[in-house]
């Protein structure tokens, strides 16, 4: 079977001009990287977890050291990760001070009985698998620092689901084997509240991968994303081979979700 990855950076309108070569050049990256590792015969999910990693570690996406700030103009971030070869999945929610929460996504996967780790108890889990802490201000970009300021001139945290700038990244690949997965993350959204939490590490909202249908990450907004629980939605129209239910406009539930601006399948 021809590997296949697919890399989303988010927010694909809302580039300025002179952001749009280098998100270009960053998606690229992710892309190759997660190609290269199917090509050596890696896994699924060594491929999405390899392309987020990139994209996580670019400051010009809204995951790991580009994340948006919070009211407090902190950085917390949400990540997700599932094989969609036995349904196993791991994540992570407001978590601070990593480079990079997919991977300690995928280490919850891999090396916890549970599926979602979060708070002091995702911290400690994270400095036992050696994973290292990183000063907060690695993380946080000149850029958004003015996006936060620019966000509260003009609104209040309580409407955050008028904001315009979306911007998680995902992945989602199918191997040689036939198997697929998605890995998901983000910084969330500006100006939230701290402790908000989306849709991004939510299995079934930030994505979903089983190998009898396919795998999916979303970006959007993620209040809208969780009403539906859009990539299972997605998946199960996928399933009954109704694709123009997932994206029929005017759709009842399409208009539930008009602030997803992206999505993407295999
Ligand atoms: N889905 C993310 C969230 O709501 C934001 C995004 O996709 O840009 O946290």
């Amino acid at each position: 079977m021809n590997p296949v990855v697919v890399v989303h950076g988010g927010g694909a309108s809302n580039i300025s001009k002179d952001r749009k070569e280098r998100v270009r050049q960053g998606i690229i990256r992710a892309a190759t990287v997660g190609y290269n590792i199917l090509q050596e015969g890696g896994s699924a999910v060594d491929a999405v977890e390899g392309a987020v990693t990139v994209l996580e570690d670019d400051p010009e996406f809204n995951a790991g050291c580009g994340s948006v700030l919070n009211v407090n103009g902190e950085v917390e971030m949400d990540a997700s990760i599932m094989n969609g070869k036995d349904l196993s999945s791991g994540a992570v929610s407001a978590v601070r001070c990593i480079a990079n929460p997919i991977k300690l996504a995928r280490l919850v996967m891999e090396k916890t009985p549970h599926c979602f780790l979060t708070d002091q108890g995702a911290a400690k889990f994270a400095a036992d698998m050696g994973v290292p802490e990183v000063p907060e201000k690695q993380l946080i970009t000149e850029r958004n620092i003015k996006h936060l300021e620019k966000e509260k001139n003009e609104k209040s945290a309580q409407k955050t689901d008028q904001q315009k700038d979306l911007g998680t990244v995902g992945a989602v690949a199918l191997d040689s084997e036939g198997n697929v997965a998605y890995a998901t993350s983000t910084g969330g959204i500006v100006n939230k509240m701290a402790g908000r939490v989306g849709d991004t590490p939510c299995v079934g909202s930030g994505g979903y991968a089983d190998n009898h249908i396919g795998a999916i990450s979303t970006t959007g907004h993620g209040e809208s994303i969780l009403k539906v629980n859009l990539a299972r939605l997605a998946l199960f129209h996928i399933e009954q081979g109704r694709w123009d239910e997932v994206v029929r406009p005017g759709d009842e539930r399409a208009e539930a979700v008009g602030k997803v601006n992206r999505w993407r399948s295999v």
